[in-house]
């Protein structure tokens, strides 16, 4: 096998700026983290482990031209933890891998604003970046991938395959407000060149849910968690594919993103049942279980119920103004 090539120059500089700025975040269970062959976790005592990578790709997930280099670096880390936050779990450590074309590993302000938006997020969650590796793309697009570290208390994770006919759907947040700022962005794509992390940009800086995963779990509350990284439609169904039931959502009980008011009637539906990336919670509970209406500061919102599979029915259908259709999974493709 060919020997991989390295980013010559660049890449102990980029590996020495990368130590320096992760070694401001607190160390946490890592009990040796960058610059040795492996890092060393302590496991919580009692505690399984979850891992999850997530690659975020030039041109599918992002454009150098519309995501500034922190909105990248935010995204590529909340991809990894939102799927920690759907298990219910606790983020021990994070490690990035990434490719980078030449003129991108030299391009000092691009690197320095992929990581302050990647170490951002990671000081926010009080998660460790433990490691990772670096080297030149073969092509002329950044490629990143992360992975995720997380646990919990052996035998509670959520998983999605717990959910039983009669138990209640809910969702957190809003939803559709990612796919609306992504229609945005498309049109200008300039417009958001200089946004901060908040709230006010769920495609750029989405959120992960970790606290309200984590009060899930603890207080016993859901059934089966996933998050929506692809879509409402898309992933209820994965939902119901792993527990053997079939889904009714309510089209008045969806919480619409504020963004998404900027869109035609027909395509706000579509945001909000198809759009991806809004790294929302989708759980189920049952329906004795008396759900808050918010869970650390995060709306809680009632949108549906899984009902018994027949064959002889679609697997997910929506009611609305009295009539039932059936619900396509039509998750957002990324850039495609
Ligand atoms: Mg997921």
């Amino acid at each position: 096998m060919a020997k991989r090539k390295k980013i010559a120059s660049g890449e102990l500089a980029l590996i020495a700026r990368l130590r320096a700025m992760a070694g401001a975040l607190p160390a946490g269970r890592v009990r040796l983290g960058i610059g040795d062959d492996c890092a060393i976790l302590r496991a919580p005592a009692g505690h399984e482990l979850l891992v999850t990578t997530d690659f975020s790709l030039e041109g599918r997930h992002f454009r150098r031209a519309w995501h500034s280099p922190q909105s990248v670096g935010h995204r590529t880390l909340a991809r990894g933890l939102s799927d920690i936050s759907s298990m219910g779990g606790q983020p021990l450590a994070a490690f990035l891998s990434l490719a980078l074309p030449r003129a991108v590993a030299q391009d000092i302000r691009w690197m320095d604003g992929f990581l302050a938006g990647l170490l951002t997020l990671a000081a926010q969650n009080k998660v460790p970046l433990a490691g990772g590796d670096t080297s030149e793309a073969p092509g002329t697009e950044v490629l990143a991938d992360i992975m995720l570290i997380g646990s919990a208390p052996a035998g509670r994770a959520l998983t999605r395959s717990g959910a039983r006919a009669g138990d209640i759907i809910y969702c957190t947040g809003a939803l559709g407000g990612a796919a609306a700022e992504l229609a945005a962005l498309s049109k200008t794509p300039t417009r958001f060149r200089h946004a901060q992390s908040s709230d006010e940009h769920p495609h750029l800086f989405p959120q992960p849910r970790l606290a309200v995963g984590q009060a899930l779990l603890r207080r016993k509350l859901a059934s089966a968690c996933i998050d929506i990284s692809d879509g409402l439609s898309t992933d209820l169904q994965h939902l119901c594919e792993a527990s053997g039931v079939a889904a009714e959502l309510d089209a008045a009980l969806l919480p619409a993103h504020p963004l998404t008011a900027a869109l035609a009637p027909a395509a706000q539906m579509a945001a909000i049942l198809h759009g991806g990336e809004d790294y929302e919670l989708l759980f189920t509970a049952p329906a004795k279980t008396k759900i808050p209406r918010s869970l650390a500061g995060v709306p809680i919102t009632r949108i549906g119920r899984i009902v018994p599979r027949k064959k002889s029915r679609a697997r997910m259908s929506i009611v609305a103004e009295d009539t039932r259709f059936e619900l396509q999974p039509r998750g957002w493709e990324h850039l495609r």
